[in-house]
């Protein structure tokens, strides 16, 4: 797993966002691989066994399948692939659910992984 983006692919990135077109970071290998080895997405998943972590902070179980950046893509591209705030400790990629997510992006849901983002055993290689 690539727990940090590395300088070139921030930099890809920070283009991308320029460009308005972030929405492709959702489908690079080290975020999408569906391997948790690889793909930092389903290593989340897998860390938070599928469970939505705002739900469960309300004492409910949801089952998730989204990974939400808690500081959104936009703001911090140099948070894209870290399950981890460094700055904080705290976690700033968590599995949450459908409903938590449009909660958590109230202003525009294009602006966030979609939620149709594959989590089948599709291999990308
Ligand atoms: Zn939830
Ligand atoms: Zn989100």
């Amino acid at each position: 797993m690539v727990d940090h983006i590395s300088p070139t692919r921030l930099d890809r990135l920070r283009r991308l966002i320029d460009a308005g077109q972030e929405a492709r970071f959702y489908w690079w290998p080290e975020w999408a691989d569906p391997d948790p080895a690889r793909g930092t997405r389903a290593a989340v998943l897998k860390m938070d066994n599928f469970e939505c972590q705002i739900c469960k902070a309300r004492g409910r179980y949801s089952r998730g399948t989204i990974v939400h950046h808690v500081k959104h893509l936009r703001e911090r591209p140099d948070l894209a692939l870290s399950i981890f705030d460094p700055d904080t400790g705290e976690r700033q990629l968590v599995t949450v659910c459908k409903a938590c997510h449009e909660e958590a992006h109230p202003e525009s849901l294009r602006r966030c992984e979609p939620s149709a983002a594959p989590i089948t055993t599709e291999r990308w290689d």
